[in-house]
């Protein structure tokens, strides 16, 4: 992509009350608008990297067995009616048709949907275990929207839902659902910590992922030896002595919470009257897992985590662009040579974004670059074409070396 045919552009203005930031950052280098409160446009870079983001979901979730189905955000109030949570469900978005005729609910989350749909399908044992889930807009009324993508009010999540006869194999499932989650998170450039957390509504605990910020909404304590829990739920302070190990002493830190794992047990069943019949004949209530990552809330993460005064800094697997190329200057040899390089690296499958701005001087063009985060920032100029070379600078490590350009495209080329 050429700079000077991209729709969005770099600002230095951020919205009035918009305090987080990562929508600060965001929104300065182009790749979200806030649209109003707790509500954003994912703009064309913003949606490279939320796409990419999902991309490492869905491979994993696939990975784990699970199939994806998509799910409607409008939901009937029925079958909120029929687990009771159309009455006290805070968050919920209660929408009319037009002549007031009928009432909806705008998922918020889906158990009301997938226990009806997968009850269809679902008979016998022979039919567990089974798991689904979904890529999809949440919508959720959320009071305090002043943490941009990380609290949105429209929000992109991915759901998986899972179906048992017995604990064992629930267990066994979430387990695995565990797994895959430090994958995804770990893929995307994250370290996420394990916490034991409230299980809300559903069941007594619940487990977090839990990334640590200085921003973050949470609070964790935890300790090296694996001890890790939400301060909802803990019974221990900073400064005291792990529960756990009885020997370190248990630290506490602001953090995020990127995904949510929960046994629902027959929480849903029931009310739908989901049961199949065991090997033995006789009817038992399915048991039923549910397993949430915050997409986009992911993608704020990143962006408070991974990056430093200058603006972003994304890693390779889900940045916009793989390189960002700059012209400096614009005489004939450096925009023939810069376009060559461009040509070379667009056709051979390298993503990237091509400063070819001729009015702007090399200050706001490295400011941009910085601001925007891709991992590689390749310059060329008067100075790089007489040494045959390339002046590349990494963006999390601040190291520039300069590569002759055949070499430089190797190895990018093959990675
Ligand atoms: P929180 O405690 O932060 O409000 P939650 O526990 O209500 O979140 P879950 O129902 O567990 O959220 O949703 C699964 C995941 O979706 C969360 O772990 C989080 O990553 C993400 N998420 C939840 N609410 C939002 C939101 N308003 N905006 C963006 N992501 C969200
Ligand atoms: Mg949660």
């Amino acid at each position: 992509m050429k700079f000077t045919q991209q729709v969005t552009k770099t600002s230095k203005e951020v919205p009035h009350g918009e305090v987080s930031r990562n929508a600060e950052l965001l929104i300065r280098a182009g790749f979200i608008d806030k649209t109003m409160a707790g509500v954003y446009t994912m703009l064309p870079m913003g949606l490279k990297v939320l796409t990419k983001i999902n991309t490492i979901v869905r491979e994993e979730m696939n990975a784990l067995g699970a199939e994806e189905i998509l799910m409607p955000a409008l939901q009937p109030k029925e079958f909120w009616e029929t687990t009771g949570r159309w009455d006290y469900m805070d968050v919920l978005y209660r929408v009319h048709s037009a002549d007031g005729s009928h009432e909806f609910g705008l998922g918020p989350t889906h158990e009301e949907v997938v226990t009806p749909l997968m009850k269809r399908f679902i008979l016998s044992y022979r039919d567990v275990p089974k798991a689904v889930y979904q890529i999809q807009t949440k919508f959720r009324y959320e009071p305090r929207a002043k943490s941009g993508i990380l609290r949105g009010r429209e929000f992109c999540m991915k759901d998986l839902y899972s179906f048992h006869l017995t604990e064992a194999d629930m267990q066994e499932f979430y387990e695995r659902a565990s797994v895959a989650y430090f994958r995804v998170f770990s893929r995307v450039g994250l370290s996420a910590l394990r916490v034991h957390a409230s299980g809300g509504a559903f069941s007594k605990f619940s487990d977090e992922f839990q990334v640590i910020a200085k921003n973050g909404e949470d609070t964790i304590l935890y300790c090296d030896c694996g001890f890790a829990e939400n301060s909802e739920i803990a019974e221990v302070k900073a400064g005291d002595t792990c529960p756990k190990c009885a020997s370190r002493q248990v630290r506490a830190e602001q953090s995020i919470e990127v995904g949510n794992i929960f046994s629902l047990n027959t929480r849903f069943s029931e009310p739908f009257k989901f049961s199949i019949q065991d090997q033995a004949g006789i009817p038992t209530h399915v048991l039923m897992g549910c397993y949430g990552i915050g997409c986009s809330r992911l993608m704020g993460t990143v962006a408070e985590v991974l990056s430093d005064e200058k603006g972003l800094i994304w890693p390779d697997a889900i940045a916009p662009y793989r390189i960002h190329l700059v012209q400096l200057g614009n005489d004939a040899g450096v925009v023939a040579a810069a376009n060559d390089v461009y040509v070379q690296l667009q056709s051979n499958g390298v993503s990237v974004l091509f400063d070819d701005r001729e009015d702007v001087g090399a200050g706001q063009k490295f400011a941009d670059a910085d601001l925007i985060g891709c991992p590689r920032r390749v310059v060329i100029s008067a100075k790089t074409i007489q040494a045959a070379a390339v002046e590349v600078k990494h963006r999390a490590s601040g190291e520039t070396q300069l590569i002759p350009v055949n070499e430089f495209l190797d190895s990018v080329m093959y990675v």
